[in-house]
Formats: structure tokens, sequence, C-alpha cells
């Protein structure tokens, strides 16, 4: 049969381009025993796979100039010789950026059943909101009481972060870059909200939110963020190193902040973290997650662009701030 899919065509310098990608008619297979056929219905775009467009070491390998790009996707068995992978089954994998495709299963899971969208599996139940999770539980070991800073908080990692602390009755101050992310985390409850794109200092506003003093930083963004935050830690703080946005397009080294001395004048710990290595608790996490999702604790947002050539735009558009939580493409 006739399927799409999306290369990368060339490797990006600075912000993506839709040079960067063709979007290519394939031919796929006949399915043979063992194989089934999936038509992708969801597809994600992360900030990590610009990442991938560079062709460098890291603890994941560059995508292959030329080849079909990967990245989590919900899809649904729709001709299958495989016992464990029926017709109609949906299944999750990496093998996004593709309409359809042929495969043996590996690599593959089963969706569970469940009342909830299953385009939360991309998002709030999936590897962003299990990154929110590890970061404030396993990495900077947040308690009830304390306040935290995030930032990139109306995203799909920052906003599950800010209500997660919310549900341990943390106080949550955010950054985001417009009036309206802001108004809409306020709307969730967070307590307090700056938009750095319009604050003359950063750390001078995150001072003013946050006079006590900062516990945890939910570190998404770098750069300018990463020094306010140094400025506003207490001692013995703790800071969860989850990305750093504002440098992925960088075309050259990014300066580092000024005021690293803090780390030891404030005895603070800095971690980083991949959320993969962390996935033996997946199971704990999402039994958790399902629960406050069905009962409105946490409120799940997504962006939606619809067909799989929007898919360029889409992922060009996390960089751009043009997502409001989970940003998503739906496969017509
Ligand atoms: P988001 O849904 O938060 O999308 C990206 C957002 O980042 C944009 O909407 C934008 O919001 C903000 N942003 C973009 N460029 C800048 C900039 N230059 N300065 C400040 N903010 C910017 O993405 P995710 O929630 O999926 O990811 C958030 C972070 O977590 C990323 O750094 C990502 O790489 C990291 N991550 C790390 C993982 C790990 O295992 N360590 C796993 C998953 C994600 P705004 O309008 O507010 O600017």
């Amino acid at each position: 049969m006739q399927a799409q899919q999306i290369l990368l065509d060339s490797r990006p310098d600075g912000l993506p381009t839709h040079a960067n990608f063709k979007l290519v008619p394939v031919s796929l297979p006949a399915i043979q025993m063992g194989e089934f056929l999936v038509k992708n219905l969801w597809m994600s775009v992360d900030p990590y796979m610009r990442g991938r467009m560079v062709d460098r070491e890291s603890y994941i390998a560059p995508f292959v100039l030329g080849e079909a790009l990967e990245g989590g996707s919900i899809g649904e068995v729709i001709e299958s010789r495989h016992s464990s992978f029926p017709v109609g089954a949906k299944v999750t994998s990496m093998l996004g950026w593709r309409s359809h495709y042929v495969t043996d299963g590996s690599d593959h899971t089963l969706l569970p059943e469940t009342p909830l969208s299953e385009s939360h599996f991309l998002g709030v139940l999936g590897m962003p909101g299990m990154t929110a999770w590890t970061g404030l539980n396993r990495i900077a070991e947040l308690k009830e009481g304390e306040t935290l800073f995030v930032s990139a908080a109306s995203g799909a990692v920052g906003s599950v972060a800010c209500q997660l602390a919310q549900l341990m009755g943390c106080k949550v101050i955010a950054s985001v870059g417009s009036d309206e992310k802001a108004t809409h985390l306020k709307s969730l409850g967070v307590d307090a909200v700056i938009n750095y794109k319009t604050v003359d200092n950063l750390s001078a506003a995150l001072q003013v939110a946050a006079p006590q003093g900062v516990d945890v930083y939910f570190e998404n963004v770098g750069g300018e963020h990463f020094a306010a935050a140094l400025d506003n830690m207490n001692d013995h703080g703790r800071i969860a190193v989850c990305g750093m946005i504002a440098q992925y397009n960088d075309t050259a080294p990014t300066p580092g902040p000024s005021n690293l001395a803090l780390i030891i004048m404030k005895k603070l710990k800095i971690e980083g973290f991949i959320v993969f290595e962390h996935w033996a608790h997946y199971p704990e996490f999402t039994q958790q997650m399902a629960q406050w999702l069905s009962t409105g604790a946490v409120k799940a947002e997504q962006t939606i662009y619809e067909g799989l050539a929007s898919a360029p735009d889409a992922f060009i558009g996390l960089f751009e701030g043009k997502n409001r939580g989970k940003m998503l493409v739906k496969l017509s």
C-alpha cells in the first residue's frame, strides 16, 4: 500500500525550517506471518528531537539524513498476522512521522483500555508527564510546603510539574512566554506567573514572586532562567535539570551564568536527568496519574495540529511557544 513519511532532509542550523523536512510517498510491503500494519492516529513532537537532528554522540542516536524521523506515536492495527496485535488494537511506538508502517511488533506496546483519550499517552500519561513526576519526586525530592519555580511552565512537562506540586501543597511560581499562558496557569491555581518576555529583569521578578526564596527549581529552559533561579534559591535548594530549550537552536556556544558561585554559597544540589533511566517507575506513575486525571485533580492541555504534513510546523512551533500543554499532531 502507499503511505507517507517525513524524512530529515538536511540538518538544521539554528531554528529548524521547512527545508529540513521532506514529506515523501512510500510503498509498504504486504505483511508477512508475525507482522502487522499500523495506521498512525497521533504523533508527538518534542523538544529533544532537536538534539537528534545534530550529528553528535549523545544519550540517544542522531537521526539519519534521508531517513524517516522517529518519535512517539499511537496507532491502530488495521491488518494483522500477529497473534498479540489483532486488528483494532491500539499501540504505542517510536514510529511517528509516518502515516502507516509494517512491523513485527518489536518496541510496540498495547495501549491499556481506558475511558481517557488515547492521546494522553503521548502527554500527561506518557513521557512528558512521567518527566514532570520524576523530576519532582525522584530528582528534586520536593516536599509539602516548599516553594517551586518552574520554567516553560505551560508546556507538556511544565504544566504537569506545576499541578503535581500544587497537589503536594507547595507554593508554585511559573515562568511562561505570554500573558494568555499566564492567565491560564493562574486559572489552574498557580500562585504566581511571570511572563519572561515582558519583564525587564527576570531575577528581580522572581524575587517579587517568591520573597521567601525558592526551594526547588524545575529547569526546562536554561540561560537567563537558570541564572535567575540561582539568585533566588534558598540554602540547600535543589535544581532538577530537565531541559534547556533556550539553547537548543544556538549556533555558537552559550555563555554560562556569571553567578555559578552561588551553588557553593547556598550549598545547592543540581542534578540532570533523562526520564528513560527512570522508566521502571512508569507503572507507579501512570497508576497515580490516571486517577488524578479521572478525578480532575490534574488537567491535561493539548495543542493539536492536523495532518502529517503539519508535523514540521508543530515541531518548529515548540521553539516559538505555539503550544499550551502537549503539542500533538493528529493524523487524518
Ligand atoms: P513544551 O511543551 O514545554 O514546549 C516548549 C515550550 O518551551 C514552548 O511552548 C515555549 O513556551 C518554551 N520555550 C521555547 N523556546 C524558549 C526559549 N528560548 N526560552 C524560554 N522558553 C522557551 O516542551 P516539553 O514540556 O516537552 O519539554 C520541556 C523541556 O523539558 C524541554 O527543555 C525538553 O527538552 C525537556 N525534556 C526533558 C526530558 C528529560 O528526560 N530530561 C524529557 C522531556 C522533556 P513559552 O511560550 O512559555 O516560551
